[in-house]
C-alpha cells in the first residue's frame, strides 16, 4: 500500500529539528509577500462604523478553563465590521480551547481554532474566520477551499496583513492562476503568503506552536496537519542547580535542555482509512477533528470511490488512536445527525464513544464544552 509506505518514511525522515519553511520567492507582480501579525486585534474594515465587538468571535472570558491549557500565547481574535456574519457555525470549547466551522460533505467544510490562529480549510469564507492569520489547507477540491481569494482578499480590504495560506506544493500554481485570474476580474490585486507544504513538513504558526504536515488518502498531494507545541524542558541531571549555575553551563555550550513536542490538534481533511496511528503525534493528538462520511452498511464503495472515511473504517482507526477528544466532521445532510449519533454508540466502544463530539450537531444555538 503506497500510502502506508509513504507514512512510514515520512515518520522516519520527520525533521529533527524545526524547520521553518520558506515561501517560495514571489513570481508575480501582482501578490505582496509580507509577514502576517500574530496576536492582533484586527482593524475595523473601513467605512464600517458599526463594529460589533466579538459578535462571532472569541471573548476573553471564555479563556478560563478548569483543566491545564496549551503554554502558548493565545490569539485574541475580534470579529468585526459585519452587522450580521455570514455563516452561522458551530461551537465547541475543548479544554478552554474554541473550534468554530461548518462541514457538510460536498457542501462546505471550515474549521477554525481562532486562539491557535488557525483554521483549516477555508470553505466558502464564513466572516468570523477572516481575522485568522493562517489557513492550513488539505486539498483543491470546491467545498474546501472555495472562499481562499474572498479570505485573502478582504484581509487586504479590512487592512489586515496577507493572509498565511499553507496548501500542497502541486497546489501553489493554480491558486496563484485563481488569484491573478479574481484581481484582474476584481481590478486589485491579492495579497498573499503562499506556503506549499509536503509530508514531514513544518511551519511556525506561532514562536512555540507548530503545524506539520502528513499525507492523506484523498487526491494527489493531499495533507492533514498536526499542530504541535513545542516546549523546552531541563533535563533531570540539572534540576537542583542555581540559576548561576545554569547560566554557567549555558557559557561553557552544555545543551541543559531537550525539546518536548506536545501534539494538541489533528486535522486529518478528508480522507479515506489510513493507519494513523503509526504517525506518534497523530495518534496521541490531544484532539482529533476526523471525517467520517458514510454510515449506512451499502454505503462503503460510495465511500472507496470518493476516497472517505465509512463508519466501519472509522471505527478501525478510533480504536488504533489515543485521542482524548475526538470531533466529528464531514457528515451528510443524508444522514440525520440523530443517526448518526446512534450508529457510533452501536459500533465504538463506549469509552471512545464517550470522546466523541460530533461538529455539526452543535448548531442550532447548542455548544458543547468538553
Ligand atoms: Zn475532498
Amino acid at each position: 500500500m503506497t500510502l502506508m509506505y509513504t507514512i512510514a518514511a515520512e515518520a522516519q525522515n520527520a525533521k529533527p529539528e524545526p524547520q521553518h519553511l520558506k515561501p517560495r520567492p514571489p513570481d508575480h507582480n501582482r501578490m505582496t509577500h509580507t509577514h502576517a501579525g500574530h496576536d492582533s486585534v484586527m482593524p475595523a474594515c473601513p467605512g464600517n462604523d458599526s463594529v460589533m465587538h466579538a459578535q462571532a468571535g472569541i471573548r476573553r472570558n471564555r479563556l478560563t478553563a478548569p483543566r491545564p491549557r496549551p503554554r502558548i500565547r493565545l490569539s485574541r481574535v475580534v470579529f468585526r465590521g459585519c452587522l450580521m456574519p455570514s455563516h452561522y457555525l458551530a461551537q465547541v470549547e475543548i479544554d478552554g480551547l474554541e473550534i468554530i466551522g461548518y462541514s457538510v460533505a460536498g457542501e462546505e467544510t471550515v474549521v477554525a481554532m481562532p486562539q491557535l490562529d488557525v483554521c483549516f480549510d477555508i470553505g466558502k469564507a464564513p466572516d468570523q474566520i477572516i481575522a485568522v492569520n493562517h489557513v492550513l489547507l488539505t486539498h483543491g477540491h470546491m467545498d474546501h477551499a472555495a472562499g481562499l481569494a474572498y479570505y485573502l482578499s478582504h484581509r487586504n480590504f479590512c487592512g489586515m496583513a496577507p493572509g498565511v495560506v499553507l496548501a500542497p506544493k502541486n497546489l501553489l500554481g493554480p491558486i496563484r492562476d485563481i488569484l491573478q485570474a479574481w484581481g484582474r476580474l476584481d481590478g486589485n490585486s491579492i495579497p498573499a503568503k503562499l506556503v506549499g507544504v509536503e509530508p514531514g513538513d513544518e511551519y511556525a504558526v506561532k514562536p512555540n506552536l507548530f503545524a506539520r504536515a502528513f499525507p492523506t488518502k484523498h487526491s494527489r498531494g493531499s495533507v492533514g496537519f498536526t499542530l504541535i507545541e513545542r516546549r523546552k524542558k531541563l533535563k533531570d541531571q540539572y534540576h537542583g542547580l542555581t540559576g548561576p549555575q545554569i547560566v554557567e553551563l549555558k557559557k561553557q555550550g552544555v545543551e541543559i535542555d531537550y525539546r518536548l513536542d506536545i501534539p494538541l490538534v489533528t486535522y486529518l481533511g478528508d480522507t479515506q482509512y489510513v493507519d494513523f496511528s503509526q504517525l506518534d503525534y497523530i495518534r496521541t493528538s490531544r484532539i482529533l477533528i476526523a471525517e467520517c462520511t458514510f454510515y449506512e452498511d451499502d454505503h462503503a464503495g460510495r465511500a472507496e470511490a470518493g476516497r472517505h472515511m465509512h463508519i466501519n473504517e472509522f471505527v478501525r482507526l478510533i480504536e488504533s488512536l489515543d485521542n482524548e477528544h475526538i470531533v466529528v466532521t464531514h457528515t451528510t445532510a443524508r444522514t440525520p445527525m440523530s443517526e448518526v449519533r446512534k450508529v457510533l454508540k452501536n459500533d465504538l466502544p463506549k469509552d471512545k464513544y464517550d470522546r466523541m463530539i460530533l461538529l455539526m450537531d452543535q448548531r442550532r444555538g447548542r455548544r458543547h464544552t468538553a
